[in-house]
């Protein structure tokens, strides 16, 4: 089916789900990191990003939150873009765990079989595949100028966050470890960790995080710019990881009921792509138990069922203003 949509009717939906999402309630923020236990738990923001980049920003869409899980998503396409996206299944993998971000266990069940970028052990490999080998500054750097490429404006360090999450990471450094042990680091595993946790310490916004979104929907053209990050054929790749494996082990609920592949952060952001439609991010501390935010999944949820959207529903989508 052909699908029309509007700038009004996008922009509408998006301040609905916005206000449906400030109605609901739930949640706790991450306990087990010191600083995110302690941000404020009401803070909310939505933002919706189209492919000529207008933008749709609500509520606290310019506070700067801890980018967390969310961080393994552009390290991937950096992975990607500096090997391929071929490599990338042969060192890493592509499939979910079905456990926890952080299990141990889907190590030692995995041991001869390689995982997703986009949980903490996959994440911490790819930190070790960045280039150039053994130079963390130059690894930070190639790092972040990624996500400031895919973003279209750079991140910005939570050094508070970052001594609390190095402080407190003893199970990260546990997995980093056991990566050695499996033949599945290819760098230093320290470095790769401390590059690890420092990603996931970077602050980001809900409309940076929609840009982000944008660039990777829309074959790696950051709508912003108009710059070309990345090689459009690495679009459909990291969209089946965010497919697969974005929400952890709810991940088949969450695509399910929300028809749009996501990936979320203990920080509470969530980031989702529509490809060649949308890109959208909503944050909000309070998670459920399995580490997803309660609010942004209300407001996602709502915005993709009030305009009938939807990645299975093999509707052909345009937007005109
Ligand atoms: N830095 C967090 C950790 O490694 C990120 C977890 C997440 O957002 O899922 O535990």
């Amino acid at each position: 089916m052909d699908i029309t949509l509007t700038h009004s009717q996008i922009s509408d939906a998006a301040e609905a789900a916005y206000k449906y999402a400030l109605t609901v309630s739930g949640g706790e923020n991450a306990h087990y990191i010191p600083y995110l236990a302690n941000i404020d738990p009401g803070l909310l923001g939505l933002s919706v990003m189209l492919p000529d980049g207008t933008a749709f920003d609500f509520g606290d869409h310019t506070y700067r939150f801890g980018i967390e899980s969310v961080s393994k998503v552009p390290t991937a396409v950096l992975v990607m873009r500096q090997y391929s996206p071929e490599i990338l299944l042969q060192k890493i993998g592509a499939d979910a765990t079905g456990l926890p971000f952080n299990s141990i266990f889907a190590i030692l069940l995995e041991n001869d079989h390689p995982s997703t970028p986009l949980v903490n052990a996959g994440a911490i490999s790819a930190c070790s595949m960045v280039k150039p080998t053994g130079d963390s500054d130059a690894k930070w750097k190639a790092i972040t100028d990624n996500i400031t490429d895919l973003c279209g404006s750079a991140p910005e360090l939570i050094d508070e966050l970052y001594r609390s999450e190095s402080a407190t990471n003893f199970n990260n450094r546990a997995i980093a470890w056991l990566l050695k042990n499996y033949g599945r680091i290819y760098d230093d595993p320290d470095m790769s960790l401390d590059l690890y946790t420092r990603q996931c310490s970077l602050g980001i916004t809900s409309s940076q995080l929609a840009a982000m979104a944008g660039t990777l929907a829309f074959g790696g053209r950051n709508p912003l710019t108009g710059k070309q990050v990345f090689d459009p054929a690495i679009s459909p790749k990291i969209t089946t990881l965010i497919a697969t494996v974005g929400f952890y082990q709810n991940t088949g609920d969450w695509l399910y009921t929300s028809g749009i592949p996501a990936k979320s952060g203990v920080g509470g952001g969530v980031l989702g792509v529509l490809p060649g439609v949308l890109g959208i991010a909503a944050f909000a501390p309070p998670l459920d138990a399995a580490g997803n935010s309660v609010r942004a999944q209300a407001a996602v949820k709502f915005f993709m069922q009030k305009l009938g959207l939807g990645i299975m529903n093999g509707n052909n989508v345009t937007i005109v203003k």
